[in-house]
This record gives structure tokens, C-alpha cells and sequence, in this order.
């Protein structure tokens, strides 16, 4: 059941078209991570669907009611956005009980609220510190709690993680994962970062110059992108240009695959999906460098001309040598191809 849609939304900020006639919708419960690089739009839509920014052209509906032109105050949205934005003179809890106190609900049901939302997000013995005697994951936690305190239909998250280090952004990441599910709470979540839209959400729409490229499961966008944006922009990827012939491009004995109605073609496939032999089918190759990465090695290699990468098991890459001649293969259907 779609719980926010989005129709022809447009905003242009002077001559530049920010967000360009963008259709999308979110089911109820669904965490959608909106993807993509700097200035593609992320922030707009999201403004747009909290009532900061104003549209242009198209409508954004919630729970089936029309808000395109409703103010930020009354639209059912909680919001994070990537600095903390805490009050730095008020306590956690008092961080939290904000928007109970500002919509006048009795005290004691503020207390249990404050008290439930405090155990929620995993800082119940922390109430009474002031923001800055909390970590910046802490502060990160305290405002997913305050955003959720008036128990609102949408949650809008703005690269919440992205001031936090490596170690404990990825345990927040799937610790915002773990209360959206528990609450239930349809979520739209920006990110640049591929591996968190991954890994966080239920779908993923790239986004490319204002427009939605391509919007699906996170299996699917890694496995199976549509566009070649989103192709080159997810995961990390070989990338070949080859020439076309009868239908068909081809490298060496690596790979052979239809081709697109083109001269030339731009030929795209996963590190992991690269098999590496020491003889046997396949193209020949050389073995220049190996890139230890902890379960996996990747290994570089000279083929044909072009370097090609492949991410090897450590434990079988132990036997390649530099400098060793292989054979690399690709299967057929792990090839995405689109037109040069
Ligand atoms: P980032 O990841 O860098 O935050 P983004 O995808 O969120 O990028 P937006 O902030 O939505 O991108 O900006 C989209 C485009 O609109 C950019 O080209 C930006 O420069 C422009 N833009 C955004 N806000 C304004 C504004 N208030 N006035 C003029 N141009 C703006």
C-alpha cells in the first residue's frame, strides 16, 4: 500500500531543474534509501516531501491526503538531518520531550514516552547528559528519538550517519535498520554512501541529475542495474569499451554476449564475478599486483591490452604469483552491456 507518492514532482532553483517531473512512491513500513552523487537531488526531494522547500510542478500526497501545499508544522513527518541539531542546553531527555512538551501533553505521559524512546534507541541510563557529554553517535541516537517522539507517519532521514567514523556509523546504520522495523515507520533515508543505502533499506532509488534512474530491491540494483549510471555508480566495476559485431560483442575467450544496437559497447562486470584459472578456457592474462583485503585478495591483471581487476577468495589467491599467466572468464548473464 504506497503511503507516500510522489507525482511529477519538479523544483528548479532559478534555470537549474534540481528535481525533474520525479514519480515515486513508498509502501507503508518501507524504508527507501534515496541514492546517489553530490547535487543529484537527494536533499530536494527530501525537503520538498517535509514541506522546507516548496515545488514547482506536481503533488506529494501521505496516508492518501494531498500536502504539496501544506506547511512544514502540520505535514506527519519526523526529521534527522547529518549534524545533530540537538538543543546543547538541554538534556537527552529533555532533547527527546521537546515536541511532546511543545504540543502540551500531560507530564507523566511525556515521562513514559521520554522513558520508552530513551530504551528504544539504547540510552536509557543516559537521560540526564547535556549533548556535548555525548558521543556523536550518542547525539545521533538522542535525535532519531526526539524525531520520533510525536509518533509521526514519516521519518526523513538526511545522511544521518555521515559525521559519524567508519566503526560506528555502520553499527548505527543497522541500528536505525533495527528501529525502523521494530516502530514500523515508512522512512526515506538519504545517502551518497552505497554500501548503507545496501544495506539499510528495503528499496533503493538512484537518483542522476534530478531524475530517478532506476528504483528496486538492493539484490536487484547491485545485480541487475537497468541504466548504465546506474551501473557504473553502484558497486565497483570493470568497465570495457568493445566494438560490436553481428549482434554480438566480445573479449577474447573471456566473455561473449548480445550486444546492443551500437558500434560500440560498454561492457560492465563485478570484481567478484571474475574467474580467474591457471590454464584451461578462457582469455590469457598476467598477474601484476595482488591487493590483500581481508576475506578477499583482489588481484590486477593485464589482459588484451586492459587492466582487469578480480576479487579472488584469500584463500585460493595464495597460489597466484605476480607476473603468473591465468585465464579470466566472465559468465554471460554476470555482463551488463549498454550502447557507447
Ligand atoms: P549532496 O549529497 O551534496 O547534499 P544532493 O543530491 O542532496 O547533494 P541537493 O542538495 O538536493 O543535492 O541539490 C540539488 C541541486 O540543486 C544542486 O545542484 C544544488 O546546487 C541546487 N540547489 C539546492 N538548493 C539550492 C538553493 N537553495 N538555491 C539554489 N540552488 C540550490
Amino acid at each position: 500500500m504506497a503511503h507516500v507518492v510522489l507525482t511529477g514532482v519538479t523544483k528548479r532553483f532559478g534555470s537549474h531543474t534540481a528535481l525533474d517531473a520525479v514519480d515515486v512512491s513508498v509502501a507503508k513500513g518501507e524504508m527507501l534509501a534515496l541514492l546517489g552523487p553530490s547535487g543529484c537531488g537527494k536533499t530536494t526531494l527530501l525537503r520538498c516531501v517535509a514541506g522546507l522547500a516548496g515545488t514547482d510542478a506536481g503533488t506529494i500526497s501521505i496516508g492518501g491526503a494531498d500536502v504539496t501545499r501544506m506547511p512544514v508544522r502540520k505535514r506527519p513527518i519526523g526529521m534527522v538531518f547529518q549534524s545533530y541539531a540537538l538543543f546543547p542546553n538541554l538534556t537527552a531527555a529533555a532533547n527527546i520531550a521537546f515536541p511532546l512538551t511543545v504540543r502540551r501533553l500531560p507530564k507523566p505521559e511525556i515521562a513514559t514516552r521520554v522513558s520508552e524512546l530513551l530504551t528504544l534507541v539504547g540510552l536509557d541510563t543516559y537521560g540526564d547528559r547535556l549533548p556535548n557529554q555525548l558521543s556523536g553517535g550518542q547525539q545521533q541516537r538522542v535525535a532519531l528519538a526526539r524525531a520520533l517522539a510525536p509518533d509521526p507517519e514519516v521519518l526523513l532521514l538526511d545522511e544521518p550517519l555521515s559525521a559519524l567514523d567508519a566503526q560506528v556509523r555502520t553499527r548505527l546504520r543497522d541500528e536505525v535498520r533495527r528501529i525502523q522495523h521494530q516502530v514500523g515507520i515508512t522512512t526515506i533515508f538519504v545517502t551518497h554512501d552505497q554500501s548503507e543505502a545496501l544495506a539499510i533499506s528495503d528499496r533503493v532509488a538512484v537518483m542522476n541529475a534530478g531524475r530517478i534512474e532506476q528504483c528496486a530491491p538492493p539484490p536487484e540494483i547491485y545485480a541487475a542495474p537497468s541504466t548504465r549510471f546506474t551501473a557504473g555508480f553502484v558497486g565497483n566495476r570493470n568497465t570495457l569499451e568493445l566494438p560490436t559485431s553481428n549482434g554480438r560483442v566480445s573479449w577474447g575467450g573471456a566473455f561473449e554476449v548480445e550486444a546492443p544496437a551500437a558500434e560500440r559497447a560498454l561492457c560492465l562486470f563485478r570484481p567478484e564475478d571474475v574467474e580467474i584459472t591457471a590454464d584451461g578456457p578462457g582469455l590469457p592474462a598476467t598477474v601484476d599486483v595482488k591487493v590483500f583485503l581481508g576475506a578477499v585478495t583482489r588481484v590486477y591483471a593485464t589482459a588484451d591490452g586492459a587492466t582487469v581487476f578480480a576479487d579472488v577468495p584469500s584463500r585460493k589467491a595464495t597460489t597466484l604469483e605476480e607476473g603468473q599467466e591465468i585465464r579470466v572468464r566472465v559468465a554471460p548473464d554476470h555482463v551488463q552491456v549498454f550502447a557507447a
